[in-house]
C-alpha cells in the first residue's frame, strides 16, 4: 500500500477515507458530537486523547489533534468517572448529572490533571464521525502545531487553513467525481 506516514499503528494512505482505528471512546466534551475526550486503538489498544481543532460552519467536518495517552491516566480517569456513573462502551459519554457544581469541578480538575500527561499532539485528522472513518490526516509539522487552538471551543477563523493543511477540497472533489458515475 502507497502509505504517506502512520496513525497508531496503521498506516496513512495515500488516498483517503480510511477506516478509523478508534473503536472505544470517552467523550469528555460534546456538541452535536464528541469535541473532545480519549480513543483507544481497536488493533493495539493505544490510548490517545482527542481535541477539536476547527469544524467548519455546519460543524459536520470536524478535525482533531490526536495526542498519546499513558494507559494508566486512561485508568485513572475511568476510575474517576465510574465512581458517578456506570461506563457505557464503546461510546462513553458520561453526563455526570448527580453532582453539584462543585462535585463537578473538582472532578473536572483531576481529569485535567490526568489529561496533561498526554504528550504533544503528534497528528491532526479530520471526520464527521471520528469512530467511523478518517476523512484526512496527515503528522503535524512545527506549523500545523503552532496553529492548535488554545481555547476550547476554536472559531471558524483557522477553518481555512485547517482544510487546506488536510487538503479537504481535493476531498471534494473526490466525491464530486464519484458522484458523477453514478450517472
Ligand atoms: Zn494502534
Amino acid at each position: 500500500m502507497n502509505t504517506t506516514g502512520w496513525i497508531c499503528c496503521q498506516p496513512l494512505p495515500a488516498n483517503f477515507p480510511m477506516d478509523s482505528p478508534f473503536g472505544k471512546f470517552l467523550s469528555l466534551g460534546y456538541y452535536d458530537g464528541t469535541t473532545s475526550g480519549v480513543s483507544e486503538c481497536s488493533n493495539c489498544s493505544s490510548l490517545f486523547r482527542y481535541k477539536l481543532v476547527a469544524w467548519d460552519s455546519g460543524q459536520d467536518m470536524r478535525i482533531y489533534s490526536i495526542a498519546s495517552l499513558p494507559p494508566s491516566s486512561f485508568e485513572s480517569i475511568v476510575k474517576l468517572l465510574t465512581a458517578v456513573e456506570e461506563p457505557r462502551w464503546p461510546f462513553w459519554r458520561p453526563k455526570l448529572s448527580p453532582l453539584t457544581g462543585s462535585e463537578m469541578s473538582s472532578l473536572g480538575a483531576a481529569i485535567d490533571a490526568e489529561l496533561s500527561n498526554a504528550k504533544l499532539p503528534t497528528h491532526v485528522v479530520a471526520a464527521e464521525h471520528l469512530d467511523k472513518r478518517i476523512l484526512a490526516g496527515r503528522e503535524l509539522s512545527a506549523t500545523g502545531l503552532g496553529m492548535l487552538p488554545k481555547d476550547h471551543y476554536p472559531g471558524f477563523a483557522d477553518w481555512d487553513f485547517w482544510r487546506t493543511y488536510l487538503a479537504l477540497d481535493q476531498l471534494e472533489g473526490r466525491r464530486g467525481d464519484s458522484s458523477e458515475s453514478v450517472d
